[in-house]
């Protein structure tokens, strides 16, 4: 499974002594009642905690250091209720090192036009307070969230959500370590970079490993695991034997199954969450693994082919932010190009994540034209519908830069009935033409981690947050 340990985020909402305790007492209650409702509307993926009131200071500084010293906390999500002098937030919003969102909103969703008088004013004061709190997050160049509405609204809470879901990624990009079975694939330009400017930049471990030291485990793995997992599969797929007796299908799957146990035992032994292949380096194994690969993504590893640890990464960060649906590793296979038709045929070998899946896969078996080994076994499926977006990331030299595309997934219609791998079909926008070339003008690769759960604001906002550059085209 997905695990990402237990986070919350920490609300503070700023004031001043200015307006004498009883207001003060009415601006935590009220930011409390927030709280409550937020936590109750099922709307937020993660809860959110109510600190004291931000009035000074000498306590900004030290809630924004527990922040940063705290595992458990996410990020923090700041109110200006009423005016919040912001030279008493520079030091605490300088030192804070974790995702800020600025909630741009206001406890009564409407002004009482048959009561307001200067006391409601005073204490109702958001439009104030927001402008002299957000001068100095811009002057620090801070990079945070805002979020305006009215707080009960569904939009509004739909912000904050997405947003929780980007700073949980953000937090976890530090413990995201990639385990390389080989090398890159020989030649091979998109897939290549700089480890080291990665871990300063994103936090991401990348460590070599030979295959040599997986093949220890798949030797390791016992009769009777096998046994376990492989009965386990017959309630999750179809068993699609094809040409193959049941006897050699089953001995092909039974080599994929112990190649899961040990991929997995191999990974969390090291506390690694993501991992590289390279059909070039599989010395000692019988198959170039896929359906081990395939099961590992379903679950929540990331993955990339070819030595492809900045794929792999990106995969890994992505499931994170997606609680892992409908999001996995891809590549672009081959056009369609008919008038009216245009659309891009993604797949991979043998290693397309089935959370992509729009129903039940069956395993199949099948030769395999590269990588001169035996016949592997695989997942076979055809993609689900949906709107989502496609990124990659390349290392320029000079920076790392990521490419956005919004697509248009759709379930194909036409059988392939010689096809055996799993496909997944989409539109790139703003149209085909116009897509595919900025895609290619700037620099974009062929290995992506596709999304049909996430948005382009949360990449952007993911990226704003470590430096890095993108482009979006949609
Ligand atoms: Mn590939």
């Amino acid at each position: 499974m997905l695990t990402i340990k237990d986070k919350e985020f920490w609300f503070i909402v700023g004031s001043q002594q200015l307006y004498g305790e009883e207001a003060l007492l009415e601006v935590k209650a009220q930011a409390q009642t927030i709280t409550d409702a937020l936590n109750k509307s099922g709307a937020l993926p993660y809860p959110i905690i109510l600190k004291d009131l931000a009035i000074n200071a000498d306590q900004i500084t030290n809630v924004m250091k527990e922040v940063n010293y705290r595992d458990e906390v996410a990020g923090v999500i700041t109110w200006m209720h009423t005016f919040s002098p912001a030279k008493m937030w520079i030091r605490g919003t300088k030192l804070l090192q974790k995702p800020l969102l600025h909630l741009a909103t206001q406890f009564n969703e409407s002004i009482p036009w048959d009561t307001i008088d200067m006391d409601f004013m005073n204490l109702n004061q958001s439009a104030h307070g927001d402008r002299e709190y957000g001068f100095i997050n811009a002057r620090l160049n801070k990079q945070n969230k805002i979020v305006v509405g009215y707080w009960g609204k569904s939009e509004v809470q739909r912000q904050i959500a997405e947003w929780m879901d980007v700073a949980a990624a953000y937090n976890e990009s530090f413990n995201i370590k990639v385990a390389r079975f080989g090398d890159n694939m020989r030649n091979v330009a998109v897939t290549d970079g700089d480890k080291i400017e990665a871990q300063i930049q994103f936090g991401w471990t990348v460590d070599y490993f030979a295959i040599g030291d997986l093949v220890q485990y798949v030797n390791a793995v016992k009769e009777e695991e096998i046994d376990a997992l492989f009965a386990e599969y017959k309630d999750c797929y179809e068993f699609d034997y094809g040409n193959y007796s049941k006897e050699a299908w089953e001995a092909s799957v039974r080599v994929q199954v112990s190649y899961e146990i040990a991929i997995k035992r191999f990974l969390d032994d090291g506390g690694y969450n993501a991992f590289t292949s390279n059909f070039e380096d599989l010395y000692g194994m019988k198959q170039l693994p896929g359906l081990a690969v395939q099961r590992l993504m379903g679950q929540g590893y990331g993955f990339a082919g070819e030595g492809d640890w900045k794929t792999a990464a990106l995969d890994r960060l992505l499931k994170v932010m997606s609680h892992n649906q409908s999001t996995g590793f891809m590549e672009d296979y081959t056009y369609e190009l008919a008038e009216g038709k245009e659309a891009i045929l993604q797949s991979h070998m043998l290693e397309v994540d089935p959370t992509l899946a729009s129903s039940k896969p069956k395993i199949t078996v099948f030769p395999l034209d590269i990588g001169d080994r035996e016949d592997p076994a695989r997942l076979v499926f055809d993609g689900k519908a949906g709107d989502g977006i496609v990124v990659s990331m390349a290392d320029f030299g000079t920076h790392f830069k990521l490419l956005i595309n919004e697509v248009t997934a759709f379930e194909p219609t036409t059988s392939a009935p010689n096809l055996p791998v799993a496909r997944v079909l989409w539109q790139v926008k703003p149209n085909f033409q116009d897509g595919v070339k900025a895609w290619i003008e700037n620099g974009g690769g062929h290995h992506t981690v596709v999304s049909l759960n996430l948005t382009t604001d949360q990449i952007v906002s993911y990226a704003k947050l470590v430096g890095l550059d993108y482009i979006i085209i949609k």
